[in-house]
């Protein structure tokens, strides 16, 4: 079965904003059945209320309240989408929480709040996704990690750099567990990406990051969204347990 395009289900965490949302408007706009995950169920709203999804994607468009830490909330969720839709063709692991904290200040309470959303929420959300995609004979995963996850630190914590390597690792396990079931996975590693979450960083901090990029400007969320458009594609199928930066040149290995 071809149904590349059009009829492919999709499911994005953390599409409430940023990267998330930008990733779900690209794949509705490609024509793919789309569930919005996020934990912010305002965030939600605000977009199913909007022009973009109402004048358009409401038919396509489906929006669940999940906390990606929590294991029963993410099985639920994919039977309910199961149940409306039938299948699961794509899962975009994005849901994440970032915080800037000094090694010495990260107590347990802040590590196991940002390890389970951002490491834990990728593997439940995976596992809960591959009985699916094998029985289709076809899946697309792809793990959105960051800079910090290769290289350590530009803005963010230990616990938060920890939890994004942790990304890159499960990626290649799951990517050779399922590579004979139709199933790719793969990373994208952004850097420097204009998203609400920059306003977030230190603009000094940010300048001097800026500085460092050799293509002298930040990334665009769409620049990422196309990149994922092409790793869910039908044409994609031999690239899998890749790593993809899209950090402007900022750190080339
Ligand atoms: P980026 O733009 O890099 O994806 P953001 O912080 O802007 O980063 O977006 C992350 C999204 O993930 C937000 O919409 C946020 O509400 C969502 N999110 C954070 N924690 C969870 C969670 N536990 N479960 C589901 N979604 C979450």
């Amino acid at each position: 079965m071809n149904i590349d395009g059009y009829g492919r289900i999709a499911v994005v965490t953390g599409a409430g904003q940023g990267l998330g949302l930008s990733i779900a408007k690209d794949l509705l706009e490609s024509g793919k059945k789309v569930v919005l995950i996020d934990v912010n169920k305002q965030a939600l709203e605000e977009i199913k209320n909007s022009e973009f999804i109402q004048s358009k994607y409401e038919a396509r468009s489906m929006f669940l309240e999940i906390d990606v830490a929590n294991v029963q909330e993410i099985r639920s969720g994919v039977g309910a989408i199961i149940q409306k839709w039938g299948r699961i063709d794509i899962l975009v692991n994005n849901a994440g929480v970032r915080k800037e904290t000094a090694i010495e200040d990260i107590d347990i309470e802040e590590w196991n709040d940002i390890v389970s959303v951002n490491l834990g929420g990728t593997f439940f959300f995976s596992q809960a996704v591959i009985d699916t995609m094998k029985k289709q004979k076809w899946g697309r995963i792809i793990n959105m990690s960051s800079f910090g996850g290769q290289f350590g630190p530009l803005t963010s914590g230990a616990h938060y750099c920890a939890s994004k390597a942790g990304q890159l690792v499960l990626t290649k396990v799951f990517a050779r567990e399922l590579a004979d079931k139709g199933i790719t996975v793969n990373t994208i590693a952004p850097a420097a990406i204009r998203t609400p979450e920059m306003e977030k960083i230190d603009p000094q901090k940010l300048e001097k990051i800026i500085s460092n990029i050799p293509v002298g400007r930040v990334g665009e969320e769409t620049e990422v969204s196309k990149l994922v458009s092409y790793l869910i594609s039908e044409s994609a199928g031999y690239i899998t347990g890749s790593t993809f930066d899209i950090n402007g040149g900022l750190l080339m290995r």
